[in-house]
């Protein structure tokens, strides 16, 4: 099965970068990639402390119910930790359902997982897509490609449920 932004975005976009199998060139990908660096530099280095674990990265289905968590050890958001995440859903769910991945990042996480080939035998069942409100901080081709309520799947989805979870566990942090 072919993803189904792929599929449907490919030849109206222009500037396919068909080596990767993705729908945005690489140059206004990079433009992407390098404003979310410079904004993560800048939290890592607020971020370095005296602590091993330095954040969560918590994943969430539709309902903004948590289906995984896991601790941070490095300062600044790695993708890796949502590959693991992803690896892990897809060894539970049955193999033919199709994930919906929102991240802010999502055009990264896309563009990385089909240049590196990274979990092959999952990528072509995951549908990336930008939440809703951070997708008018991509360049314009990203939002068209991703943004979740122009593709079908996602319905009115929003994509910010991790922010929710966020809020609901607010009680429990302490000011230090
Ligand atoms: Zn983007």
């Amino acid at each position: 099965m072919k993803c189904y932004i792929e599929g449907k975005r490919n030849s109206k976009v222009p500037n396919v970068d068909r080596e990767n199998g993705i729908a945005v060139a690489n140059e206004i990908s990079d433009l992407c990639g390098e404003s979310f660096n410079v904004a993560n530099e800048a939290r890592s280095k607020s971020k370095k402390s005296k602590f091993n674990d330095t954040g969560l990265v918590a994943a969430v289905c539709r309902h903004d119910r948590v289906w995984y968590l896991v601790n941070m050890t490095e300062a600044g958001e790695k993708q890796y930790y949502m590959f693991a995440i992803l690896d892990k859903i897809f060894q539970e769910i049955p193999g033919n359902f199709t994930v919906g991945f929102l991240h802010d990042l999502a055009c990264q996480y896309h563009r990385s997982m089909m240049k590196w080939k990274i979990l092959p035998k999952w990528a072509n069942r995951i549908l990336f897509g930008l939440p809703a409100l951070h997708a008018y901080g991509h360049q314009f081709v990203c939002q068209i490609t991703y943004h979740p309520h122009k593709i079908e799947a996602f319905g009115r989805t929003d994509g910010k449920g991790t922010e929710r979870f966020w809020n609901s566990i607010s009680p429990l942090i302490c000011v230090c």
